[in-house]
């Protein structure tokens, strides 16, 4: 059994589908995905399919996210897996122009600069946190949307966000609720072969609640300010039956999709 990346206590088994399986952290109860992982899934296909192919839908669900919940994405701004910069243009429409965007993708970095050439020169683009060495405390607004699930380093990902985060700066992170609802529905789900598609763990590798979030932010010294249920916009899933159904169930199992969460440095 694979030790807890939050913090490395013993783990034990929670879900099984065929060769997927995640367990549960006897100690911090974090939930994260083991074995069989789609290997260099962020590349063309993946972007083009959830976001290009329904981008007008994509950035309207932004400035509505930004609208409803009142977002201020100040400047200076680091956008953690910013894929090919749907949001970033978005928060350029809204005046702001100093953001780094850090995207380990090779097809999203292309995209990015396609964004900084047309309209945001000053873009600065990077492919890992770790380039960001020595800047500590820079930056004001920090986003993490729909990134944190996926990342192979999660304890590192949050450690050197912290550091980055200027004291009264803040971390907007959006991440899709995982709550244990939703393994109890990919357990029904197993005769079928989709639970394994319900928790999407081909791509995703941890697995986050509303009663869960809060409490693993505040491990790496993040206070809870906000957190919201939130509704996946349709249109990312038009197109695609069997997306739309998991949709369906996920909705009916957990309440929300996804869930906004905005914080602050606790000291
Ligand atoms: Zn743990």
């Amino acid at each position: 059994m694979t030790p807890c990346p939050v913090c490395k206590s013993d783990a034990l088994p929670f879900w099984r589908e065929r060769e997927c399986s995640a367990a549960r952290c006897a100690e911090c109860e974090h939930v994260f995905s083991e074995g069989a992982r789609d290997a260099a899934v962020y590349e063309a296909d993946y972007f083009e399919r959830w976001y290009l192919a329904h981008r007008d839908a994509r950035l309207a669900y932004f400035v509505e996210l930004i609208d409803r919940h009142g977002l201020e994405p100040r400047a200076p701004l680091l956008d953690v897996g910013a894929g090919v910069g749907l949001w970033l243009e978005v928060c350029r429409g809204l005046g702001l122009a100093e953001a780094t965007a850090v995207e380990p993708s090779e097809y999203g970095r292309a995209r990015l600069a396609e964004l900084r050439d047309a309209s945001m020169p000053s873009l600065e683009i990077r492919a890992a946190l770790g380039e960001l060495e020595g800047r500590a405390g820079r930056y004001r607004t920090v986003t993490v949307l729909d990134v944190l699930s996926h990342v192979d380093d999660l304890r590192g990902t949050l450690e050197a966000i912290r550091r980055l985060l200027a004291p009264d700066g803040q971390l907007i992170v959006k991440a899709p609720n995982h709550a244990p609802a939703l393994f109890r529905a990919a357990r029904w789900l197993a005769p079928l072969g989709r639970g394994r598609a319900l928790l999407c763990v081909r791509s995703q590798q941890h697995h986050f609640a509303p009663d869960s979030l809060p409490g693993l932010l505040a491990r790496f010294g993040f206070r809870t300010r906000h957190l919201a249920a939130l509704h996946e916009a349709p249109p990312r899933l038009l197109g695609d039956p069997r997306s739309w159904a998991l949709n369906r169930v996920a909705r009916l199992a957990v309440g929300s999709e996804s869930m906004l969460w905005i914080g602050t440095p606790d000291g």
